[in-house]
């Protein structure tokens, strides 16, 4: 499970006086448990695309499914971790981590045993009671990651989410990524401008180009990653 299926997307931003083509008749298939790039220069279209199918935004035309289920507005079968996407200020680590599962009911105890499970996994054992202020940069996306997973997502929706990140911590995080993906078996769908980390982390890259927003070639990635 996990699958998704981009057909004959277009996307128009219109106002009331000009209209932008921002995306041309996009069509991709992603696979159950594959890790996705999708490669791109700044303003190609990366984040209108991961947009709808996040569903924080609609198709002007065409259609977006998972797993055979049109996607019309955001779910939790589809986590998201954001550049910008903040963790909530007001909770602690472990209750950011666990927030979801308390929306979805799930009882206390069985919410401590998944914090704990990701809280070791992302090494914050002894920030589990800190605020995001008191974090790094690095350890706040780590929380986000844990945040995403912990309500066992099909899909993983990731938009440049190390893109702030200094070049040890962001190698730190994309070997922890790498880890996780290949644990939890989950479908990643990643957008970077950065060539090096599409390669690193990637099973197929798809590149885009703007003048409007369109899939140029895609490549696999033929390395395994150990
Ligand atoms: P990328 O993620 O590849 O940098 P975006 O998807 O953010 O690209 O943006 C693609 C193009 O669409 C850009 O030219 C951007 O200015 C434009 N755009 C994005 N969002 C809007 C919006 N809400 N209204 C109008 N234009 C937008
Ligand atoms: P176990 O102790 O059975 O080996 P783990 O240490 O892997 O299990 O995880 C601890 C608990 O958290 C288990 O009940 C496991 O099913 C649960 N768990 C682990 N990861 C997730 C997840 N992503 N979503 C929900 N529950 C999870």
């Amino acid at each position: 499970s996990g699958t998704i299926e981009i057909r004959d997307l277009h996307k128009v931003y219109r106002t009331r006086k000009s209209s932008f083509e921002a995306l041309r008749d996009i069509q991709l298939t992603i696979g159950s448990n594959e890790f996705l790039t999708i490669l791109g220069p700044s303003g190609c279209g990366k984040s209108t695309l991961l947009r709808m199918v996040a569903g924080l935004d609609e198709p002007s035309s065409g259609m977006l499914a998972l797993d055979g289920e049109e996607i019309v507005g955001p779910g939790a079968e589809r986590g998201m971790v954001f550049q910008g996407y903040t963790l909530f200020p007001w909770l602690t680590v472990r209750e950011n981590i666990e927030y979801g599962l308390k929306l979805q009911g799930v009882p206390t105890l069985a919410r401590r045993a998944i914090s704990n499970y990701w809280i070791k996994i992302i090494r914050l054992e002894s920030f589990d009671k800190s605020y995001p202020k008191q974090l790094s940069g690095g350890m706040k996306q780590r929380v986000a990651i844990a945040r995403a997973l912990a309500n066992r997502p099909k899909v993983l929706l990731m938009d440049e989410p190390f893109g702030a990140l200094d070049a040890q911590t962001k190698l730190e995080m994309q070997e922890m990524l790498l880890d996780v993906w290949q644990k939890e078996k989950t479908t990643v769908l990643f957008i970077t401008h950065d060539i090096d980390e599409a390669i690193f982390l990637s099973q197929r890259i798809v590149v885009m180009g703007a003048g409007p927003g369109r899939i140029l070639k895609q490549f696999e990635v033929n390395l395994p990653a150990e």
